[in-house]
């Protein structure tokens, strides 16, 4: 069916005959191209494999620890995080709870060494958070004195076994409530001894958005690719780093945070406790919707990118890593900047950490919804990224130098000054 009216035939039998001269022009003049392509070609290739030559490869022991990374393993990791089991990871909720031991049991097969609470006995950073009366079907809960607050439903307490109260004179007169609510932390120390003092965070958020409230048929939102896919990523990265004979210079911190969809808060919470010093930390690379090549623009395959991709010297580094994993880490035109503040990196940042965001597609079908399924991964794909993540944490914790805000970029200026802040400068 085409959709040009009659009136318009003769427009279409001029672009036909039109049409059919350029096509004779380039049938005459391909031979030439394509020849002088084919002649290019070997140049081509020539200076590709020189630039690989000349790159230096991948050390036998990194390329062994990135060798580990499997999409199986992904796929084993997301298909539990993201079941309906766990009810979609709300914050709080039995689901995000079960995650959280989830992802500390898989910290300690891997070996990397408890960094929370009771001076590093346990993975978890607990957080203390009050429960507030009902105030308009929601529970506000806070901690720190207000410092941070969540809203959460009525029913969601309950679940947890909590009694909520409605908001009356005497609310609050009776013993007070704490939900708890943890980031789960483990540390791979560094092998040198002084820049093992300094820490590389990589991180994801373990919660999503729970359950639909009403409606009909399925009503989890699963969040396989947001962030099911960053987390299992931090577990398998920090699986195949732990392998590594010889450690990274620096220490890498290995961090899932909680309440990530209600405001950043796990990551904010860090922020102002945090387990390793920040002026010692030297960067963060957070991972976001690593799963789904299908990003609503098109298809995103063997590439990757990173929020705010110019306000650090870091995008370079995942570059590099990136030629030699075969995956095309670029600067996203329209997203990288806007998108900054959307994930935990902001919190980090905020506190004038170099901090990035890492993802494949920024905005795909299900987001938010419940669709979401762990069965609609690309794990081929998404091993291949963490190839790349894997090494370029490896070249970021074993530079002396480290990271630095990009002073010349003006939108840098005030994670600048927090910087200098952090640093006394
Ligand atoms: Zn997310």
């Amino acid at each position: 069916m085409n959709s040009t009216r009659p009136a318009r035939r003769g427009f279409y039998f001029a672009a036909t005959r039109g049409f059919l001269i350029f096509a004779v022009a380039v049938a005459c003049l391909a031979p030439q191209g394509l020849s002088q392509q084919r002649k290019a070609q070997p140049a081509k290739r020539r200076s590709k494999a020189q630039a690989q030559k000349k790159a230096p490869a991948i050390a036998p022991d990194v390329r062994a620890a990135l060798d580990r990374i499997s999409a199986d393993s992904l796929r084993g990791h997301l298909s539990f995080i993201a079941s309906d089991l766990l009810e979609g990871r709300n914050t709080p909720s039995r689901g995000l709870d079960i995650a959280a031991e989830y992802i500390a049991a898989q910290f300690r097969r891997a070996g990397l060494e408890p960094a929370g609470d009771a001076k590093g006995e346990s993975y978890f950073q607990t957080s203390e958070w009050v429960v507030g009366p009902v105030n308009n079907n929601f529970v506000e809960l806070s901690v720190d004195d207000g410092k941070q607050k969540i809203r959460a439903r009525p029913e969601q307490l309950a679940a947890l076994g909590v009694k909520v109260e409605q908001k009356t004179e005497t609310a609050g007169s009776s013993e007070k409530q704490v939900v708890k609510l943890r980031n789960v932390v483990g540390l791979l120390r560094g092998s040198d001894p002084v820049l093992k003092d300094s820490y590389v965070i990589v991180s994801a958020h373990y919660d999503h958005i729970g359950v639909r409230p009403a409606g009909e048929g399925d009503r989890i939102n699963n969040g396989a690719n947001d962030d099911g896919s960053g987390t299992v990523s931090v577990i398998e990265l920090a699986s195949a780093l732990a392998s590594l004979k010889q450690r990274p210079k620096r220490s890498i911190v290995f961090c899932a945070w909680f309440g990530e969809e209600k405001g950043l808060q796990g990551s904010r919470y860090y922020g102002r406790h945090p387990i390793f010093p920040l002026e010692k930390t030297v960067a963060m690379v957070n991972l976001e919707h690593m799963g789904r090549t299908d990003d609503s623009e098109g298809q995103k395959l063997d590439s990757a990118t990173l929020t705010g991709f110019d306000f650090t010297d870091l995008g370079p580094i995942f570059k590099a890593a990136g030629e030699k994993t075969g995956v095309n880490v670029y600067k996203h035109e329209k997203n990288s900047d806007a998108f900054f503040g959307r994930s935990d990196n902001q919190a980090l940042a905020d506190q004038g950490v170099p901090a990035h965001t890492l993802c494949v597609a920024f905005i795909f079908p299900d987001y938010h919804n419940v669709g979401d399924h762990w069965e609609k991964v690309d794990y081929a794909n998404l091993a291949k990224v963490n190839r790349m993540v894997a090494l370029s944490l490896v070249t970021i914790a074993d530079s002396a130098e480290a990271p630095k805000w990009n002073e010349a970029n003006p939108k840098t200026e005030r994670y600048v000054k927090a910087w200098k802040q952090l640093h006394g400068k």
